[in-house]
């Protein structure tokens, strides 16, 4: 069997991403669509041949319970929207798959947690790289200690925004804020692969050169975090200049990803003079078949919903130290807490 996935939110990561990639997965198909914009209804319906019951709105998208083609909601909504679409899903009996950042508060992701378990559903994050070859290869050097005991990791996840000031990853009513939920959390993600550990503190420092275009968004932010084996990390997120990239230093060598987290074909190498090469696939057609076969065959969660909500709790934190002037920031994350499998 393959599973229907439903598509909540129809902008351009459904459409250029996620429902091309949809045509190639083996455990799941584009089942069907949720949209708020009429006219995107019969384009969908032709381009991908998807019959009229199988189209829901915003309001009689609680009918999707009684709707047996659709297996999985995938919520690709602005972050403001996640919490409540992920928990309409699930009280629907449907799985859920929630797109990067979780939510804006970790209030919000232990709703979407929590409304998943009471329905008995699956929930994974769209966290497309803990499907894709070179974070394997990432964790696994890391485990292996490859290159020995990790001491410092540097991660860059950033762009430079300058389209319409009015969009909602502009707007934190619908984003949570800039580019510490946009991009941050890829930047904070490659830390704790890199390391294997969670973070036990943070300390953050904010930077904004255009606030007449970041209106109420942060444009830049920096972070040091600190890992209970001693080893650091340097984060850099912004919305203001482009930079994709992890280097992760150990007692033995360093390996580096350059890019680290855009949709690939990712690069890296090595101190050992080695390049970290693979054959390049969707990695969102790797995410979907990974959860089709947590839900069908019982495999690993790789991103369950804890992953989402950890980093949701570092992003708060680094939030905290920002709004108290830098200050050290302890995080109490149990070892483990958010690996997905
Ligand atoms: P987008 O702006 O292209 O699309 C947003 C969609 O939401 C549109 O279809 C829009 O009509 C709809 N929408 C409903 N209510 C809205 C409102 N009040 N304001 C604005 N739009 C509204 O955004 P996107 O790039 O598709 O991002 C959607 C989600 O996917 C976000 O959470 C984003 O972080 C995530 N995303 C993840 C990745 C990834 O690599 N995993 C990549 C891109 C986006």
């Amino acid at each position: 069997k393959k599973l229907g996935i439903a598509l909540v939110g129809l902008g351009s990561y459904s459409t250029y991403q996620l429902a091309p990639a949809l045509q190639d997965t083996q455990h799941c198909y584009l089942a069907g669509v949720v949209t708020g914009t009429p006219q995107k209804e019969k384009v969908w319906a032709d381009k991908y041949n998807i019959p009229k019951a199988n189209i829901y709105n915003y309001q009689n998208f609680d009918e999707i319970a009684k709707n047996d083609a659709i297996d999985v909601v995938y919520v690709v909504l602005p972050n403001s929207m996640h919490a409540e679409f992920c928990i309409r899903a699930a009280k629907a009996g449907k799985h859920v798959i929630c797109e990067k950042p979780m939510a804006i508060s970790v209030k919000e992701c232990d709703a979407i947690i929590n409304a998943c378990k009471a329905a008995g559903v699956k929930l994974g994050m769209g966290y497309r790289l803990h499907s894709e070859p070179y974070t394997q290869q990432v964790k696994q050097f890391v485990k292996e200690k490859t290159f020995g005991d990790i001491k410092f990791v540097s991660a860059e996840a950033a762009y430079r925004s300058t389209g319409n000031p009015d969009q909602w990853r502009l707007n934190k009513k619908l984003s949570g804020g800039g580019a510490l939920m946009n991009m941050g959390v890829y930047a904070v993600q490659s830390t704790i692969y890199g390391t294997g550990e969670n973070p036990i503190s943070v300390s953050a420092q904010e930077f904004s050169t255009r606030p007449e275009y970041f209106k109420n968004t942060d444009e830049t932010i920096m972070a040091q975090l600190e890992f209970p084996s001693g080893a650091v990390a340097n984060i850099s997120t912004s919305h203001n200049f482009n930079a994709n990239s992890m280097y992760v230093s150990g007692t033995n060598g360093w390996f580096q990803l350059q890019p680290a987290n855009n949709y690939g074909p990712l690069s890296g190498k090595t101190s050992n003079g080695d390049i970290i090469e693979f054959p390049h696939e969707s990695q969102q057609k790797l995410q979907m078949d990974d959860f089709a076969k947590h839900v069908l065959m019982g495999e690993p969660n790789k991103a369950p919903g804890e992953m989402g909500k950890r980093d949701m709790m570092i992003v708060e934190a680094i939030y905290t130290s920002i709004a108290k002037g830098g200050q050290k920031i302890n995080l109490d994350l149990a070892p483990g807490f958010g690996f997905g499998g």
